[in-house]
């Protein structure tokens, strides 16, 4: 099992090409680029043929584009926009090797039904599908374990992705958002591994289902998720992926010196991942 890092997890004393390194020196097979900011700032002094040099010289690799914010029932006007920069990630992924781009659901909708949001969200990704396949890349729908997500649970997001029903359109597992609205084993095991993209890897605190917060996760096996059934799970269902992705948002790590929130976030990844695979 590889182990991949998310740029979050170091997001306030770190930046891409710090990042980059890191993964070297503390021996992380792949990274998650941040695209709404360290892929932007990286971009002002660099070219994405520096980015993609870089991949090619070291042992790193890129992992998932993070994130295509907000795709299902939007304004025509806003919904061209996320395809709009669909096409840039998917521009940028072909330059430097990286195969998928993660999209998160609309939050904060008022009054619209769950089959409203269902319909919209198959429409929406097929039409995104389609795009990332001429560029051979996946997308990848990461929902989202709080109460103002459309898409809050496993079983929603699995339900829209069987409707979708495209090779490359599959799901980002959070095992954070998986906990979060109280995602259900039971569904997680019919559900065909080979539509899991994504596993991003962490932990959390013990509050309410319902009243957590991404400032909530700590290292993974530090918390109250059952890491270890849902790797055991995805393991029973054919999940072949061979990478999961730590990705934390806690204020305190972002006080840590970087160096040590590889360092540490590889041990207790590690630990993690040594007893289920
Ligand atoms: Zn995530």
């Amino acid at each position: 099992m590889r182990l991949s890092m998310n740029e979050a997890t170091a997001l306030e004393k770190s930046s891409l090409e710090r990042d980059l390194e890191l993964c070297e020196k503390y021996g992380y097979d792949m990274i998650e680029p941040r695209t709404m900011d360290c892929m932007v700032d990286y971009l002002k002094e660099h070219s994405i043929e520096d980015l993609a040099h870089y991949f090619e010289t070291h042992h790193v690799k890129p992992l998932a584009f993070n994130t295509l914010c907000f795709f299902n029932n939007r304004t025509p006007e806003d919904y061209q926009k996320v395809l709009d920069e669909l096409r840039q990630m998917c521009e940028w992924g072909k330059a430097i090797g990286c195969k998928t781009v993660i999209t998160v659901p609309t939050v904060d909708l008022q009054k619209v039904t769950r089959q409203e949001i269902h319909e919209s969200a198959v429409k929406c990704l097929k039409e995104m599908g389609a795009i990332a396949a001429e560029y051979d890349m996946r997308i990848s729908v990461e929902f989202i374990g709080g109460p103002t997500a459309s898409i809050n649970t496993f079983a929603d997001a699995w339900s829209v992705i069987q409707d979708v029903d495209m090779d490359n359109v599959g799901i980002t597992l959070d095992c954070f958002h998986f906990h979060g609205m109280g995602s259900r084993l039971e569904d997680l095991a019919k559900a065909d591994g080979r539509k899991i993209f994504i596993v991003h890897l962490n932990d959390t605190e013990d509050f309410p289902i319902g009243a957590l917060v991404d400032a909530d996760r700590v290292w993974p096996g530090d918390g109250c998720i059952q890491l270890d059934k849902i790797f055991q799970t995805l393991k029973k269902i054919g999940w072949k992926e061979d990478v999961v992705s730590l990705e934390l948002f806690r204020p305190e790590y972002y006080e840590m010196d970087p160096e040590d929130v590889y360092r540490i976030g590889k041990e207790k990844s590690e630990a993690v991942i040594k007893r289920n695979f």
